[in-house]
């Protein structure tokens, strides 16, 4: 009971709501000068986030580098993880001319089943 109320107290006294929404996050601006349109898109990131090396150009949408001084960084995309698509991973295993004799088969396969003197279309 005791305990309750004295809890109660602080949070009043202390007023953390708007101590919360009071405090100024410092900011700061970044320049991304696009590499296909040259246009400026300007960014504002808390002063203390990490800052990354690209962004998207507003106007045209292609990649935008950020400045730095007089000069744009070089975005290094070595290290990407680049999101590989199931027809990256597959012709990591298979080439196009397996995959077409492949496809081949399953179309045979298709034709016999549809019984159909070998069309696909009916
Ligand atoms: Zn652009």
């Amino acid at each position: 009971m005791a305990d309750r109320s004295l809890r109660g107290m602080r949070l009043g006294a202390s007023s953390l709501q708007s101590e919360e929404g009071v405090v100024f996050h410092e900011r700061a601006n970044h320049t991304y000068v696009c590499t296909e349109c040259g246009r400026e898109t300007v960014m504002t990131f808390a002063a203390d986030a990490e800052v990354p090396e690209a962004w998207e150009c507003r106007t045209c949408g292609a990649e935008a580098a950020l400045r730095v001084g007089d000069t744009t960084v070089v975005v290094d995309h070595s290290g990407d993880k680049v999101a590989r698509t199931h027809w990256d991973m597959l012709l990591e295993r298979r080439t196009v001319p397996e995959l077409e004799e492949l496809l081949e088969e399953r179309l045979a396969l298709l034709r016999a089943r549809r019984g159909e003197g070998g069309r696909l279309s009916a």
